[in-house]
């Protein structure tokens, strides 16, 4: 079945903000359940308050690998030492009904979903200095200043992606970023091929002699 809905990828290192950006715009009332997340499999353990099934579906390794060889993923990569995987089925079954998907997914998922899905749009979030970056890793203050410092190198590796995504915003202030998020959805809703789908039986009533 043609696909009416269009999948987003986000992404951003760790501490830009994306996952507050990404609540604000589900529960923005415009929304209106057209957009909604993926939940990704992640052979990582659950941190303090996220739930099974609705952060991630919590997987062992050999689960992961099963997953893989059953060609249930669009894509997997390894992220930090842990597997992360978007299921492909649910995507579908969603993008078929003209409901538009959120991935936030690291810039190795996003290059495999590019590849297979050419119409698929991909932002990446900066976070508005490296000093405001380095301050929301250290708030999070689950870590050990170690783990911080490796969080650090790995925001600045996968910030080096940025130039793959087809839009870059800075989080400087929330309200901005959040309406430049929002304004590239709703523009890609109004896209021609899909809003002729969506409204063909206007079309026709419109075109008619
Ligand atoms: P965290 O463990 O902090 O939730 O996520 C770590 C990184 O993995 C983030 O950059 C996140 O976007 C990425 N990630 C989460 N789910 C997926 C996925 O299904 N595929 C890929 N490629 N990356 C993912």
């Amino acid at each position: 079945m043609a696909h009416i809905g269009t999948l987003f990828i986000i992404s951003s290192p760790s501490g830009a903000g994306k996952s507050s950006l990404i609540q604000a715009l589900l529960d923005r009332p415009s929304t209106d359940g057209r957009l909604q997340v993926s939940v990704s499999h992640t052979t990582r353990s659950a941190r303090p308050g996220e739930e099974h099934g609705v952060h991630y579906h919590f997987v062992d390794k050999p689960e992961f690998k099963a997953l893989i060889n059953r060609g249930a993923f669009y894509e997997w990569a390894e992220v930090f030492g842990n597997y992360y995987g978007t299921s492909r089925e649910w995507i579908d079954q969603q993008l078929a009904q003209g409901i538009d998907i959120l991935l936030d997914i690291d810039w190795q998922g996003a290059r495999q979903i590019r590849e297979q899905s050419p119409s698929a749009k991909s932002i990446f979030i900066l976070p508005p200095s490296r000093e405001e970056l380095e301050r929301r890793l250290n708030a999070r203050q689950q870590d050990s200043a170690e783990v911080i410092q490796g969080r650090m190198a790995k925001a600045v590796s996968e910030m080096s992606h940025y130039d793959e995504y087809d839009y870059l915003l800075v989080n400087d202030t929330f309200e901005h970023a959040l309406n430049q998020l929002s304004a590239i959805i709703e523009a890609e809703r109004a896209n021609t091929a899909k809003q002729a789908v969506r409204y063909q039986d206007l079309l026709s009533r419109l075109l008619a002699e």
